[in-house]
C-alpha cells in the first residue's frame, strides 16, 4: 500500500493567499462501492464527487458535515456524498433504466447541484444551484465562484478503482491574518502550471512529488497529511425516528402487510427490522430506544 493512499494533504503557497488540497481515495472509495453495484460511469462521477467533497470539506472552519448532492430529471436520479469534517464519507447513487452509452451530461440533464452544510451547533445552510459545465470539476467550481465568491479550481480524477484529486482556491483577502505581499499574478500561474497534470501523475504520483513537479519554482509551505475513511452514521434510533414520522396508521398497515418492517441503509446496506413491538414501543412516550452497539459506536467520534 502507498503511504499516501486514503488520504489528504493541506499546503499553501507561501506570501500568497492561495491554498490547496491533495486527496487520494482508495479503501474510502472500495468500502463504499461494496455495499451497491453501480455501472462505470456512476462509479466514476461518484468517486469524483467523493475526492471534491473532501477537498471542499478539508477547507471548511466547521464540525459537521457537508453533503453533496448531484439531482437530475434525467436517467440519474440522485448522486449524494456526505463528508464529515474529519473526512469520513459515505456515498450512494440512485437512478432509472438501463445506464448504458449515455454520457455524463446525458444523465445529468436538467439537473442541480445542493449542497449541505450541517454544522454540529447552528443551523444547517443549504445552497441549490442549476448544474452549469461539463464535469464535476466545473460543475464545483462554477458553484464556488457564483455563490460563495470564492475563486477555486479543482482537479478530480477517477478510475472506477480509485480517485483522487487536487484544490486550489484563492482566499479573500479579509479571511487572512497577515496580507501577503503582492503577487498579483500568482493565481493564473499556478493554474497554469497545475493545467499541466495528468491523470495519471494525479492517481500515482506521491503528493509531495506532484506539488514538486507541477511547481517546481514556488515556495510551498505542506501541512500534516489527514487520514479518509468510510464511515456510515445510520442507526436502528435513526430508522426509528424516521418511522415515527410516517406516523401510527401507516407503520400499523406496513405491518399489516408483513410480519416486520424492514429498512435498508442506502449508504451501507444495513438491514433494519422492526416488528409489532419495536413498532408499539415507537408510539409509546416513555420507552427509550437504545441499541447498545451503534449507540457505542457513534460515541466513539
Ligand atoms: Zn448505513
Amino acid at each position: 500500500m502507498k503511504k499516501f493512499q486514503d488520504s489528504l494533504l493541506p499546503f499553501l503557497f507561501e506570501n500568497t493567499p492561495i491554498r490547496g488540497n491533495i486527496v487520494h481515495l482508495n479503501h474510502t472509495y472500495h468500502e463504499v462501492l461494496q455495499h451497491q453495484t453501480l455501472p462505470l460511469i456512476l462509479k466514476q462521477a461518484l468517486g469524483e464527487l467523493m475526492a471534491a467533497s473532501a477537498l471542499l470539506s478539508a477547507t471548511l472552519k466547521m464540525d459537521g458535515a457537508m453533503v453533496l448532492q448531484l439531482q437530475s430529471k434525467g436517467a440519474l436520479k440522485l448522486l449524494v456524498v456526505e463528508c464529515s469534517s474529519n473526512l469520513t464519507m459515505r456515498a450512494t447513487a440512485k437512478w432509472s433504466g438501463e445506464i448504458t452509452d449515455q454520457s455524463f451530461l446525458d444523465l445529468v440533464a436538467n439537473g442541480q447541484f445542493v449542497i449541505t452544510l450541517d454544522p454540529e451547533e447552528g443551523e444547517a445552510y443549504q445552497g441549490i444551484v442549476p448544474i452549469e459545465g461539463e464535469t464535476i470539476a466545473e460543475m464545483l467550481q462554477n458553484y464556488m465562484l457564483r455563490s460563495q465568491q470564492i475563486d477555486t479550481t479543482l482537479w478530480l480524477h477517477c478510475d472506477g478503482e480509485n480517485a483522487s484529486g487536487m484544490l486550489l482556491q484563492k482566499l479573500p483577502e479579509q479571511m487572512l491574518q497577515t496580507k501577503p505581499e503582492h503577487d498579483a499574478d500568482a493565481w493564473n500561474r499556478f493554474n497554469q502550471l497545475a493545467n499541466t497534470l495528468t491523470n495519471d501523475e494525479l492517481q500515482n504520483l506521491a503528493p509531495e512529488v506532484l506539488l514538486t513537479r507541477l511547481f517546481v519554482e514556488e515556495d510551498i509551505r505542506l501541512f500534516e497529511s489527514r487520514p479518509t475513511q468510510f464511515h456510515c452514521s445510520c442507526s436502528k434510533i435513526k430508522v426509528a425516528s424516521m418511522l415515527k414520522m410516517l406516523g401510527t396508521e401507516e407503520v400499523e398497515s406496513m405491518l399489516a402487510e408483513r410480519e416486520k418492517i424492514e429498512v435498508n441503509c442506502d449508504f451501507c446496506n444495513k438491514q433494519y427490522l422492526f416488528d409489532a413491538v419495536d413498532a408499539a414501543e415507537l408510539f409509546n412516550e416513555k420507552a427509550v430506544f437504545v441499541e447498545n452497539s451503534i449507540l457505542k459506536s457513534n460515541t466513539a467520534h
